[in-house]
């Protein structure tokens, strides 16, 4: 894991990661941002980001746009018209509930629209800083299995099998280094391999085909 960390640090930082940090951890854009990413490239995710806090910055003010806006105003995100229906529904949740503000706690994060285990486990990560939490994507379910960590099918059996297989010190770091590895490197199809900091460590669970191999 501290291999993976160092190696990382040569590329950009993930679109969630990245508009945190320019924005001091703003837990409302690191929510909306988690929500946009779902299936859809970082700099894509980044450009549906940037105009829609452009047009509304709180939870308020989006609440009152017209869903037919927000889908303008997010689109080319993949299943926009889902993705705007649900951070409409989600602000007016936050306001009608939380007082316009990010609540801290799994429990009240799964109970917004559009938000699963990924999403919320990441909101706790980057906004609200949490140690106890695991952020499961397609890009660490493939990798942790290629790496032997887990031998599971679905992302959430993936989770719950890292919280055994890990060290919890590395928990709230894992989606951030394999994020960035499973964009660059560990790519979902012809896998990096030769250029891969680890490749001495793993078992490549499940590679078939690797590029320059
Ligand atoms: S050696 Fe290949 S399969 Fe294993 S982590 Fe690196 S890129 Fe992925």
């Amino acid at each position: 894991m501290v291999r993976l960390g160092a190696a990382g640090e040569a590329y950009d930082l993930p679109v969630v990661e990245k508009i945190s940090e320019e924005h001091r951890e703003d837990a409302f854009r690191v929510l909306v941002a988690t929500m946009l990413s779902a299936r859809t490239q970082d700099a894509t995710t980044d450009g549906a980001a940037r105009r829609l806090f452009a047009r509304a910055r709180r939870p308020a003010s989006m609440a009152a746009l017209p869903v037919s806006e927000i889908e303008r105003l997010i689109y080319p995100v993949s299943f926009y018209r889902t993705k705007a229906r649900h951070v409409r529904d989600a602000c007016r949740l936050l306001v009608a509930r939380h007082g316009g503000t990010v609540p801290a706690t799994m429990e009240q994060l799964l109970a917004l629209p559009g938000v699963g285990r990924k999403t919320a486990n990441l909101v706790m990560i980057v906004a609200h800083r949490s140690a106890d939490s695991i952020c499961v994507d397609t890009h660490v379910h493939r990798i942790a299995n290629r790496l032997g960590w887990v031998k599971t099918r679905h992302p959430e059996e993936t989770e719950q099998a890292l919280y055994r297989a890990i060290d919890r010190r590395f928990w709230p770091r894992i989606n951030l280094y394999l994020v960035t590895w499973g964009q660059r490197v560990c790519r979902p199809i012809g896998p990096r391999c030769h250029l891969c900091a680890i490749r001495d460590l793993c078992p490549r669970v499940g590679v078939a085909r690797r590029a320059g191999a």
